[in-house]
């Protein structure tokens, strides 16, 4: 057992961490505190959950949500994760502790936030998750095709975010440049052949015909068989002046449309 300490530590975060699969990996806290060029060198945890069925297909595993994220995304809804609530950072030593003592009893470990490849120790967490005998997850927006690239030795199953086709993206992040990112992380996943989701969360004033469509059959002719569609929560988007629009559910269209072009298509937050 950890020492009590810890343990509290560790379940007080549970508290508040999302356990929704793929909401789980769209969290952020709305101030960006560094860039993919400039990585904190430790490995910086917001939260942990101890046990999870839902954020990596298949396994029962354990969650760790990593602090920060370079883009600002209009429907970012996690902020409350990572705001500073007089608590200390959780340290990676505790979560390896517990690990230690979970082997046997855990499959795997995700690693989500946030985002997770933006940290300058996640691959050396990773190969110590490898070590004590767990499968890695990987919950990530794709934001630093180049890191994950030294990732991929250390991954079983990769969810990633693809929020639009490039040109679309900076509406939706803020930032110039994040699509093309995003796509060529997703193009190094697929020629890697991870086990991989690919998710998108729904946009208000999004068209079937206009938006998801194209980005449907972009999505496909890359090579993605596993793909989700995610709603837009209202009440926790980032920005307030989507968060009027309400809630939005992928159209009856994309859901026909989804289900035809894909091998694996789901529906989440619907
Ligand atoms: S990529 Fe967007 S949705 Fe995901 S954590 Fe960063 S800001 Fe939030």
């Amino acid at each position: 057992m950890l020492p009590s300490p810890a343990l509290d530590s560790l379940h007080s975060i549970q508290r508040s961490a999302p356990t929704e699969p793929g909401i789980a990996a769209t969290c952020k806290r709305q101030a960006v505190p560094f860039t993919c060029d400039a990585q904190p060198a430790e490995l910086r945890i917001a939260g942990f959950t101890p046990l999870t069925t839902v954020d990596f297909p298949g396994e029962l595993a354990a969650v760790v949500f990593c602090q920060g994220c370079p883009w600002q995304c209009r429907y970012c809804h996690n902020a409350h994760l990572l705001a500073d609530e007089g608590r200390e950072p959780i340290g990676w030593d505790q979560i390896r502790a517990f690990l230690e003592q979970r082997r046997g009893l855990l499959d795997g470990v995700v690693f989500s936030g946030g985002e997770p490849t933006v940290q300058g120790e996640l691959a050396t967490a990773m190969a110590e998750v490898k070590a004590l005998g767990f499968k890695v997850g990987l919950h990530t927006g794709g934001p630093a095709p180049e890191r994950l690239a030294r990732l991929l030795p250390w991954l079983d199953w990769v969810g990633l975010d693809i929020k639009a086709l490039p040109e679309d993206y900076p509406a939706i992040t803020g930032v110039a440049g994040s699509g093309e990112r995003a796509w060529a992380s997703l193009h190094q996943l697929l020629a890697a052949g991870v086990a991989l989701e690919v998710r998108t969360t729904l946009m208000p004033g999004w068209r079937f015909a206009e938006d998801l469509r194209p980005l449907m059959d972009g999505l496909a002719a890359a090579g993605v068989t596993r793909y989700v569609l995610q709603a837009m929560r209202a009440a926790t988007a980032r920005d307030p002046a989507i968060a009027v629009a309400g809630d939005v559910s992928p159209p009856a269209a994309a859901i026909d449309y989804g289900t035809a072009r894909f091998a694996d298509f789901g529906v989440r937050g619907a």
